[in-house]
């Protein structure tokens, strides 16, 4: 039963670029669900595949609708969908898992061998409608926001990093300012954090991370991460450490400043040739994790509360278009100046 055909931004052939275009409604098998999207927000992730870098070209087959961060209301519900009914407000999880492999089957779900990304490895979300899997969908409490909603998905990241180690009371030093690196931050403090210390080189960034409730800012192109705990009166380095830049010069400034026994969690992408200095992480017997997306579905739910609890990331948002001015939206996005830009389906 075909319903027509929608508006999406789809990559539509292996080069630079986006396009909106007309394409099918996509049909929802007896365990999907159908959403009709409302609002979307733009990830680093998306910019990539517009920018068409070495990434994406090996990764993206074409044509692809992209996008992942998503709110929207079920359209639709397949035969044997059991817990969502049309009309309830909901986002998702865009790691769409095997199911079979020994981490699924114990519920491990985020460690998954062979998980797939909507979005990336199947069509996404910035579309008039996504289908998905019922088993990947998140129902809402309504009194939260659409536009908060998108942003669950790199929200998510944050509060899966962060939340991998006792913040209360400890110092907490995050590399790299961009919307998760600031989202971090809200988390940590909501958590009980004392210092937290983030570091970029971008001043917008900096400036809208300071805005969010850092300790402190640091333009590491005009000071250091130590001059940072002196200033704060930090004699033994920070015990928790978020890297969310990418960048291996960061990863080796943290490194350099974590306390012994310290706990670093490491979600941004580094290149392969990125080299670690060893002799912190073994002499300072540090633990690092690395971080995949969020723990399904325990991160949605602290997410949900957290919220509930009165953590706000609307100040996040700083940029807001129609999704026929995508063109304006990627562009603000690349430039850097910006932290999330929600694009608007509902009209
Ligand atoms: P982003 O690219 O918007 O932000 C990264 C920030 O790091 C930028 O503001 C940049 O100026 C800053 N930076 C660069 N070099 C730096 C340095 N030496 N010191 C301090 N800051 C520096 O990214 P984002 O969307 O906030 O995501 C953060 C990172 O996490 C990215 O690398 C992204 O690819 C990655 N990511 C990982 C996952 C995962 O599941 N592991 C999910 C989403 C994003
Ligand atoms: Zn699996």
């Amino acid at each position: 039963m075909s319903k027509g055909s929608m508006k999406a931004i789809v990559k539509t052939e292996a080069a630079p670029g986006l396009s909106l275009v007309d394409v099918p409604v996509p049909e929802i098998g007896i365990n999907d669900v159908l959403i009709r999207i409302q609002k979307t927000s733009i990830c680093g992730t998306d910019v990539h595949i517009y920018q068409w870098d070495d990434w994406a070209s090996e990764t993206i087959r074409t044509p692809l609708t992209v996008g992942h961060e998503f709110a929207g209301v079920i359209d639709a519900v397949g035969s044997d969908v059991e817990d969502f009914d049309v009309g309830d407000l909901v986002s998702g999880e865009g790691h769409i898992v095997c199911g079979h492999c020994r981490n699924c089957r114990a519920g491990r779900r985020h460690l998954c061998q062979t998980p797939n990304a909507v979005g990336i490895n199947r069509d996404g979300a910035f579309a008039e409608y996504l289908m998905m899997p019922a088993s990947n969908v998140w129902r809402v409490n309504p009194a939260i926001s659409p536009e908060i909603l998108t942003m669950f998905d790199p929200f998510g990241n944050a509060v899966h990093a962060a939340l991998s180690w006792n913040l209360i009371g400890e110092d907490v030093l995050i590399t790299g300012a961009g919307p998760i690196g600031i989202m971090s931050i809200m988390v940590a403090r909501h958590a009980g954090a004392r210092h937290i210390v983030i570091t970029d080189m971008n001043p917008y960034r900096l400036a809208l991370a300071k805005e969010c409730d850092a300790t402190i800012a640091l333009d590491v192109t005009d000071g250091t991460i130590a001059g940072a705990q002196a200033e704060l009166g930090m004699i033994e380095g920070f015990d928790v450490g978020l890297e969310m830049s990418g960048n291996p010069a960061a990863v080796n400034d943290m490194m350099a400043n974590m306390a012994h026994g310290g706990k670093i969690s490491l979600l941004g992408i580094q290149n392969r040739e990125a080299a670690v200095t060893w002799d912190d992480v073994i002499f300072k017997g540090l633990t690092i994790k690395g971080i995949y997306g969020r723990e399904m579905y325990e991160t949605w739910y602290k997410m949900t509360a957290l919220i509930q609890s009165g953590l706000d990331i609307s100040p996040l948002i700083t940029h807001r278009f129609h999704y026929t001015e995508y063109e304006k939206a990627f562009e603000v996005m690349a430039s850097g100046e910006s932290g999330k830009v929600i694009l608007d389906w509902t009209e």
